[in-house]
């Protein structure tokens, strides 16, 4: 589904990303773990499209995007600020992805119906952002990624604004969910039970490099250096 070639990125002196490669298969979550500010949203970013990088390439679907415009990417997003639009219903938020692409309106209807089905909130199709909990609007986004039907997924901490319950909730709804859309996912989370939860593999990220990357168990259960055995919580 993604395939990223030694991006880089930089702003003014801080080399936010630097030379990071990876991939997502379809059907496969891939999860990047990192502490604040080490360049993940950055890379998510780059891979949007809403970043230009200064060197790499990006590839969705087996396709080069890299001078793209983010809507010519194919790509789902989820990001940390949510930004619905305020004066579109749930259901309108939801259809304005795919409704971009030309589809007939009912169709793009069915499938945003669909989507917020899928994060249990057809009730509150009619409401606007504003009546909304930070949780409820955070699943709204989430469906308006999934109702675009990308082949890869990018969701920036899409569950940051949830309270424990509603997260673990979320967590059991999102593995089968994205198992059932078959996209590739690139997730960035804080949370390390989300990631073993949620992902087929992680990457750790340290100061805008890939420092590990392999199957969840292992990263957890083998860390490579100490440095990710800190990272990861475990006592020195
Ligand atoms: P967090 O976990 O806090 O979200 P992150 O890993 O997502 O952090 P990034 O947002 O990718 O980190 O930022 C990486 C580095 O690039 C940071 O040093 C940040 O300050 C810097 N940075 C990111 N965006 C910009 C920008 N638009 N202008 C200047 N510096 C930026
Ligand atoms: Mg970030």
């Amino acid at each position: 589904a993604l395939q990223a070639r030694s991006l880089s990125k930089s702003f003014g002196t801080v080399q936010a990303v630097r030379g990071v490669s990876l991939e997502v298969q379809a059907g496969e979550t891939l999860a990047l773990l990192g502490p604040s500010g080490c360049g993940k949203s950055t890379v998510l970013r780059c891979v949007a499209g809403l970043e230009q990088p200064e060197a790499g390439q990006v590839f969705v679907g087996g396709r080069e995007v890299t001078a793209l415009p983010p809507e010519q990417r194919h790509v789902g997003l989820v990001f940390q600020d949510y930004a619905l639009f305020p004066h579109l219903s749930v259901l309108r938020n939801v259809a304005y992805g795919p409704s971009m692409r030309g589809e007939s309106k009912p169709r793009v209807q069915m499938r945003a119906r669909e989507a917020l089905d899928l994060v249990a909130l057809g009730e509150l199709a009619g409401r606007f952002p504003a009546q909304l909990s930070g949780g409820q609007q955070q699943r709204v986004a989430l469906a308006r990624a999934l109702a675009t039907r990308s082949p890869l997924l990018l969701l920036d901490e899409p569950l940051s604004n949830l309270d424990e319950k509603l997260r673990a909730e979320l967590r059991t709804d999102l593995r089968a969910l994205f198992g059932r859309v078959g996209a590739g996912v690139l997730i960035v989370t804080h949370d390390q039970r989300e990631a073993l939860a949620l992902a087929d593999r992680v990457a750790v990220m340290r100061a805008g490099q890939l420092v590990q990357v392999g199957p969840a168990p292992a990263v957890f259960r083998e860390p490579h250096s100490a440095w990710v055995a800190a990272f990861l919580g475990w006592p020195n």
